[in-house]
């Protein structure tokens, strides 16, 4: 069985990443987002095994030192990492696996795994994402500017990324992934087992005109 892509999915935080993978996730079956572990609280409504898995911190750093964690970061003061077990055990029953990580997270994964396929989601403006960070109205005013300057920095990393997707509108990014997805199914690197035995494919070849 061919192991499934690593898809890493990056953007300021209000971009929709969130949505965008979720609906993804639901509409492509194959496909399936890494839950990550991290020391933040939870916030309102956030479950813990659904959204993250929170821990404390003394355990998050466990987790380092155990090598325990595809790549980890520290991100607005709490530690985020994606557990490593649990993406290879996905890829290799064949899924596909979606991670949702900051610009720092996926820089490791560039620098460790050449296959992964780095995607960054980029609001239509950056007012846009002013009023989508206000909108959301789950952080104090002081952290909405914090995660809105931060928005000028990941943009700068943008060149580690191999595509990047618009967020006019979920359905349209949705789709633009999807695309993506299928494009990287076809490249002549990712089917080279199959292609050494096609010639073979089918049994003999039998040329003959009658
Ligand atoms: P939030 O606290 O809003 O859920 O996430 C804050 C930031 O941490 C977001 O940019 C999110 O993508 C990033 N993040 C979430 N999980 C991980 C992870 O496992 N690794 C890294 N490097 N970043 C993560």
């Amino acid at each position: 069985m061919d192991k499934g892509l690593l898809l890493v999915l990056s953007g300021p935080s209000g971009t929709g990443k969130g949505t965008v993978c979720e609906k993804l996730c639901r509409q492509h079956l194959n496909l399936c987002s890494s839950i990550s572990v991290t020391s933040r609280s939870p916030r309102q409504g956030e479950k813990d095994g659904v959204h993250y898995y929170f821990l404390p911190e003394a355990q998050f750093k466990k987790l380092i030192e155990e090598d325990s964690l595809l790549e980890w970061a520290r991100v607005y003061g709490n530690y985020y990492g994606t557990p490593l077990r649990q993406v290879e055990e996905k890829r290799s029953q064949g899924l596909d696996v979606i991670l949702e990580i900051d610009t720092q997270g996926a820089k490791q994964i560039r620098e460790h795994m050449k296959e992964a396929i780095l995607i960054f989601l980029l609001p239509p403006s950056l007012e846009e994402l002013w009023n989508r960070i206000k909108g959301r109205g789950t952080e104090e005013p002081e952290v909405m500017k914090e995660r809105f300057s931060a928005a000028y920095g990941e943009l700068k990393e943008i060149w580690y990324y191999d595509y990047v997707v618009f967020n006019n509108n979920v359905d349209d990014a949705v789709e633009k992934i999807r695309a993506i997805i299928s494009a990287e199914k076809c490249r002549v690197e990712r089917n080279k087992e199959l292609l050494e035995s096609y010639p073979r494919k089918g049994g003999k070849l039998d040329l003959s005109l009658d």
